[in-house]
């Protein structure tokens, strides 16, 4: 509390200790597979990112968006929506999205947290790169929002 006091002010009012302090570790973990019989993992429980781009949960809204549109086009087509032919559509549609970002967030996390001098060195170059480069900006901007990518209907704004 003395710590956090002065760096976040008092606009939010009193901060106190809710629950239990705990900790646990940053770091990437993928299932090996997204899908069980009858059963569809979403969010955290499929991935968990590093925080430093802020991702996470825009990929749990695109998993949540996927599963839903495929489980609406089952439904339309009368199939069983459980079905290990539905839940792979998903799968397929979500594994690939996630795992280049994931390992693009480690990557990331890998260099920014490291002192070796060569690596410093990438690091600022290219963002130095980014920040002269308006395109390039533009494409991390909507990449950090989650507007790339082959996006579900729901993300787009559009209803099912
Ligand atoms: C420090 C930090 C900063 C982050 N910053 C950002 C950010 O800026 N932007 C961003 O997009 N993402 C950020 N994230 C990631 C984001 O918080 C997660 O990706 C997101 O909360 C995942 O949502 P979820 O619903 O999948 O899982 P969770 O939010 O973990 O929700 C799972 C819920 O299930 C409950 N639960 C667990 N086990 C059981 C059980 N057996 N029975 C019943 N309930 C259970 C838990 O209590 C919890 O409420 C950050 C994460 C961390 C750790």
């Amino acid at each position: 509390m003395t710590a956090l006091r002065p760096a976040f002010g008092d606009f939010l009012g009193e901060i106190k200790l809710a629950g239990v302090r705990f900790s646990y570790p940053l770091k990437l973990t993928l299932a090996e597979r997204f899908i069980a019989p009858r059963l569809a993992l979403v969010g955290d429980a499929a991935h968990g990112v590093h925080p430093i781009a802020g991702q996470g949960l825009n990929l749990g809204f695109r998993d949540i968006g996927a599963l839903a549109e495929v489980l609406h086009e089952a439904r339309i087509r009368g199939e069983d929506i459980a079905s290990e032919l539905v839940l792979e559509r998903y799968q397929q549609w979500r594994r690939f999205d996630t795992t280049t970002l994931a390992l693009g967030m480690d990557t990331v996390n890998r260099l920014f947290s490291n002192d070796n001098p060569a690596l410093r060195l990438i690091r600022d170059v290219g963002m130095g790169l980014v920040s002269a480069t308006p395109a390039l900006r533009r494409g991390f901007m909507r990449q950090a929002a989650g507007l790339t990518g082959d996006l579900p209907r729901l993300l787009q704004g559009e209803a099912l």
